[in-house]
């Protein structure tokens, strides 16, 4: 039997497994599909699409004043975990930075790996396009971002991945590509040949798509900050985006080396209650088994994630079959159940998506009930 079991990883599974098991419970975490991570920017953002700011998104997500600071000890502890495992995130929810998107537009975002500069109000800025990567349009950026940003002098230029492919090439294969050393060479080659006749006059930051390698990304964005002596940050688009994989990969990383167990490929189609244990049935190659845990977090990720579903009489439970109302959130929830991150209901999506640092958040303050249950559980006994 299991202390806890996680069902679900995207973000908020991923985060809430690890965070379980630094507590030094029992975790398993049972997974169907990878979660919307893999679609996102990468980028932790308080409402995706919005401009609203740390007071707003805390009401917007019924928290009370009294707890912000349990919401800044969740963030922090991201913060220390994404060190961790290599994959730094900075930032502020109090100060949100605008940084730019593959599209040229400006975005708000509370929190950003190491590899994403700001943009600033002036300054000169140099777009270097992939010429395989066809979602990433240098003069389609420059356009949008000349309007939001006027006194910026912005140019572009296009330059070889040298990759031979019978399709274009996505984010994630260019970062692949980038991982290799010969690869980054001969791409800072062209870059610099073509800075002696065009870019005389120095640059103060260069725009790349998020694509600046995926193992190696530290080698590869200081390489390319030394080497074009500017800042360089990646603008993130349309998925797969390597600097959502990046963290991705290294959280699953995390959670297998801190013991997590994962069961992968794996649906959770019916749930009982025997006592005050939680028992889930699973579906792992077309076989029925049975998990047994004290608690059971339910990271399903509502509509997007497949949790809830649409019906003809309204919103359905996918994974327990239990009772959620026109909202999608859980009505009669048994004891020691939890829906964390985007399982809450339609009400804490905002354009459709719930941010990531409501993932971060949920996943912190769910663990944090989990340690005060088990404590008074002591106390009794
Ligand atoms: C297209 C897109 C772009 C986004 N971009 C951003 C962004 O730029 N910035 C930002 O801050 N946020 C962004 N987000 C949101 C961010 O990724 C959220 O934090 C996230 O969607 C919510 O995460 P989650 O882990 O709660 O759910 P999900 O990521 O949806 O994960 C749900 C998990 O549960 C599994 N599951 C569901 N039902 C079952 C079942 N019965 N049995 C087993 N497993 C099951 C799924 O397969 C999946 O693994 C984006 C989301 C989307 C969809």
């Amino acid at each position: 039997m299991y202390d806890v079991i996680v069902v679900g990883q995207g973000l908020t599974g991923l985060l809430s497994a690890i965070v379980a098991r630094k507590q030094n419970k029992k975790v398993a975490l049972v997974a169907k599909g990878t979660g919307k991570m893999l679609q996102s920017t990468g980028l932790m953002d308080l409402v995706p699409g919005s401009n609203k700011d740390f007071s707003q998104w805390m009401e917007l997500y019924g928290l009370s004043n009294r707890e912000k600071i349990t919401v800044k000890d969740a963030i922090n502890e991201f913060k220390r975990l994404t060190e961790k495992i290599g994959y730094e995130y900075v930032g502020d929810v109090d100060k949100l930075a605008n940084v730019v998107t593959s599209s040229g537009h400006l975005k708000s975002t509370a929190l950003y790996p190491k590899t994403i500069t700001p943009i600033p109000e002036k300054g000169r800025i140099v777009i270097v396009g992939f010429n395989e990567i066809v979602d990433f349009q240098p003069e389609f950026l420059k356009g949008n971002l000349q309007k939001e940003r006027p006194n910026l002098q912005i140019k572009t230029m296009s330059v070889s991945l040298g990759k031979d492919s019978q399709r274009t090439l996505t984010q994630l294969d260019a970062a692949r590509v980038l991982d290799e050393k010969d690869n980054r060479e001969q791409i800072l080659r062209q870059i610099k040949e073509k800075m002696k006749t065009e870019f005389t006059d120095g640059v103060d930051l260069f725009i790349f798509p998020a694509a600046l390698g995926v193992q190696q990304w530290e080698k590869v964005h200081s390489q390319f900050c030394s080497e074009l002596k500017a800042m360089v940050t990646e603008a993130p688009g349309l998925p797969p985006n390597a600097t959502a994989i990046r963290l991705h990969e290294r959280l699953r990383k995390e959670a297998i080396k801190l013991g997590v167990r994962f069961y992968t490929d794996t649906e959770v189609n019916g749930f009982s209650k025997k006592g005050t244990i939680n028992e889930i049935t699973i579906k792992m190659n077309n076989r029925n088994a049975k998990l047994e845990s004290q608690h059971l977090l339910i990271c399903t990720g509502g509509i997007l994630g497949g949790g809830l579903e649409q019906t003809a009489k309204g919103l359905k439970e996918t994974t327990l079959q239990l009772s959620v109302n026109k909202e999608g959130a859980y009505v009669d929830l048994p004891d020691h159940v939890y829906p964390v991150g985007a399982s809450l209901g339609t009400n804490v999506i905002h354009y459709g998506i719930t941010g990531g640092i409501y993932s971060v958040v949920s996943s912190y303050l769910t663990n944090l009930q989990i340690e005060r249950s088990d404590m008074r559980g002591l106390q009794r006994a």
